[in-house]
């Protein structure tokens, strides 16, 4: 279970932004740098090799 006081103090590994929760997929997401984090384990993998690039054909870059 990802809490918002985690969320506060994650941020994207590339600019230093809040990331946001995509509730549907589980992924963490920086609308800045069009990137999703995976969580595994309830471990969100903050590593910019790691990231998906979301776009926005799928919705899921539209915040
Ligand atoms: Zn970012």
């Amino acid at each position: 279970m990802i809490t918002q006081e985690l969320l506060d103090i994650l941020v994207c590994p590339k600019c230093k932004k809040q990331v946001q929760l995509n509730g549907q997929r589980k992924v963490l997401i920086c609308s800045d740098c069009k990137l999703s984090y995976e969580i595994k384990n309830d471990i969100p993998i903050m590593l910019i090799d790691e990231a998906i690039a979301c776009d926005d054909e799928n919705g899921e870059g539209k915040l």
